[in-house]
């Protein structure tokens, strides 16, 4: 029978489907007659997908903001210096 300790030990790879069939079935037969480690995987699992949308993260809007101004000031610079079209 398994227990809440040994169930903490072995929740992520349940979580990542890295279980034996076996002892997935123990997990989820723990799971469904404790309310306490139903909260703990539901916990374990949003922290793992915080984790996995780090990895991806989307670009900064006040980065993007400023990489306009810096291409607008460069472009400016550009006419300027007449380096573009003769415009007379
Ligand atoms: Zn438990």
């Amino acid at each position: 029978m398994l227990m809440c300790r040994d169930l903490a030990v072995i929740a992520s790879d349940y979580l990542e489907g890295d279980l034996p069939l076996t002892q997935r079935l123990s997990v989820r037969t723990h799971l469904m007659m404790c309310r306490h480690c139903r909260s703990f995987i539901a916990n374990l699992r949003n922290s793992i997908e915080l984790m996995k949308g780090h990895s991806d993260q989307r670009l900064d809007d006040r980065y993007a903001r400023r990489l306009d101004e810096e291409i607008e000031r460069a472009l400016a610079s550009q006419s300027k210096d007449g380096s573009g079209p003769d415009q007379g």
